[in-house]
């Protein structure tokens, strides 16, 4: 042990509460020591101060304290750092960027944080195989310039790439805004390395493109929210990097009408992203920015439609657009600063909420019929619930998939979280569509999952980690 790490650790003794934060007076935590002995004393983090950024998540709804913080630099470190807690009966809590929305990445009850960020080699993207392996802990960000300098992309895009991880979006299945073109982050992953919760390495990495044989367990560890093992490293899939890009920005009378046009949209052949939101979002969104407004009139609904290729996408939105009828009112954008420009009246949403206040946020799929009809139904629930709460709708139109702020309400009712989840599940929906199940949704899961479907999650959490180690609390119900 370095001369620092005994100063670290010194200091906290005179400082700390009692366990869960460890290092009561007088009392040394010997698993710290086994963690200081793999990574070194800089990566084992004790005092409040140190650990407080891993353990409020992004949203501040949730929060916890953790026994300490450890920053595994390999997986072979992350391996003996899940020893040496089963050996201690630690529990363990995975974080990457900590941009997860569900209280997934964060500690509950004295668990031991595993950040992964450190994990962030990117290797060259290999142009042939259109391919490239990333360590878990690097951001979309980096992997996305790195695939650029081979002409290439990766197929998912989130407004939070500047911090969320490889490992964190396979972990809990992430969607964003090309999801209608190119599927989730399940889809993006050709294989994973992850360690289990006997420390052993699972390596998935070099297999052949095309495999039948057996269970798919990359594809099962995509949404598993750090509950079934720990990933380290991912092969990602690359599409081709459009050259050519037209965005619309499009003025609609309702949910209904802008649903309709998202309809008419799917048939574009290189259509990229359908994004919807509202007048709330939008006025919401020009105060936090201050930026214009985007069309000619006020709407009470907005489609964003996107088109990306390698030529002629203008031409392609142009014809789209001429179609849906004279008296539109329609903002079109190529230039890339223009394009920004519109995108960021959709990606703003986010930023913008939580400026706002602690929003309660449901991140929801519906059948694409019934979306307008529950984004209504949610409305007035809300609205009857309590009339100090305000609900900010928008989403990624194409699949489906909204995100329900409700701002206005403290953020320890859950009453709010039955109404709307009751709501989804009368309109046969999902009450996950891309953000996971976390802590936030849990206790919820059965409302659109059958028993059948939990007893099987169940099954499988028990074969992978029968000692409930890894991210306690997270995805699955408490058994009663
Ligand atoms: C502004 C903003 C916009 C967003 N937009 C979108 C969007 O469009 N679509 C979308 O899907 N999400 C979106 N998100 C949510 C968030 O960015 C994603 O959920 C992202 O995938 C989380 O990645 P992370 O690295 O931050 O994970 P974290 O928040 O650190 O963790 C998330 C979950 O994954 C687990 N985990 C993390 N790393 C690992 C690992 N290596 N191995 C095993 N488990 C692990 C954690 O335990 C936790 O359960 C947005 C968030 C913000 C703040």
């Amino acid at each position: 042990m370095t001369l620092s790490g005994i100063t670290q650790r010194l200091s906290h003794q005179r400082t700390r509460p009692p366990y869960p934060n460890c290092f009561t007076s007088g009392v040394t935590d010997s698993l710290a020591d086994a963690l200081i002995g793999i990574v070194g004393s800089a990566h084992v983090l004790t005092g409040p101060d140190m650990c407080a950024p891993y353990e409020t998540d992004w949203t501040r709804r949730f929060s916890g304290r953790s026994r300490l913080v450890v920053r595994p630099g390999d997986a072979g470190q992350v391996a003996a750092i899940i020893v040496a807690c089963a050996d201690a009966g630690a529990r363990v809590v995975p974080q990457g960027g900590n941009t997860g929305l569900v209280g997934g990445g964060v500690p509950r009850d004295g668990e031991v944080l595993v950040s992964l960020r450190r994990l962030e080699d990117v290797a060259d993207a290999d142009p042939v195989a259109a391919r490239l392996v990333a360590g878990a802990g690097a951001t979309l960000a980096s992997v996305q310039h790195t695939a650029r300098a081979a002409g290439l992309a990766v197929g998912v895009d989130l407004a939070s790439r500047d911090s969320a991880t490889i490992g964190g979006m396979i972990a809990t299945n992430a969607g964003g805004i090309h999801v209608i073109r190119y599927g989730p982050m399940r889809a993006q992953v050709l294989g994973v390395e992850a360690v289990l919760a006997d420390g052993s390495t699972l390596s998935l990495l070099d297999g052949p493109l095309h495999s039948s044989a057996g269970y798919d367990l990359t594809g099962l560890l995509a949404g598993s929210e750090g509950t079934l093992a720990i990933i380290t490293r991912a092969a990602l899939r690359l599409v081709p990097e459009p050259t050519d890009r037209a965005v619309a920005l499009i003025g609609a009378s309702d949910t209904a009408d802008a649903m309709a046009l998202a309809a008419a949209a799917r048939a574009l052949p290189s259509l990229d992203a359908i994004e919807l939101f509202h007048d709330s979002g939008l006025a919401l969104v020009r105060s936090y920015s201050g930026l214009a407004a985007p069309l000619e009139r006020d709407w009470p609904a907005y489609l964003l439609v996107e088109c990306a290729g390698s030529g002629g996408t203008f031409d392609e939105l142009s014809a789209f657009l001429t179609g849906t009828g004279a008296d539109r009112d329609i903002a079109v954008a190529v230039d890339p600063q223009e394009r920004r420009r519109l995108w960021a009246y959709r990606e703003q949403h986010t930023e913008a909420i939580a400026a706002a206040g602690i929003a309660h946020k449901f991140d929801v799929s519906l059948p694409l019929s019934r979306l307008a009809g529950f984004v209504a139904a949610a409305d007035a629930r809300v609205a009857a619930h309590s009339p100090q709460a305000s609900t900010i709708t928008f989403g990624h139109a194409g699949v489906g998939n909204v995100h329900i702020n409700v701002l206005g309400l403290a953020p320890d009712d859950a009453h709010i979280d039955d109404v709307v989840f009751r709501v989804v599940a009368e309109y046969g929906g999902s009450i996950s569509a891309e953000h996971g199940v976390g802590t936030a949704k849990r206790d919820w899961l059965h409302l659109t999952h059958s028993a059948v479907e939990i007893a099987a999650m169940r099954a499988v959490k028990q074969a992978f980690d029968p000692k409930g180690m890894l991210n306690p609390g997270v995805l699955l119900p408490a058994q009663a």
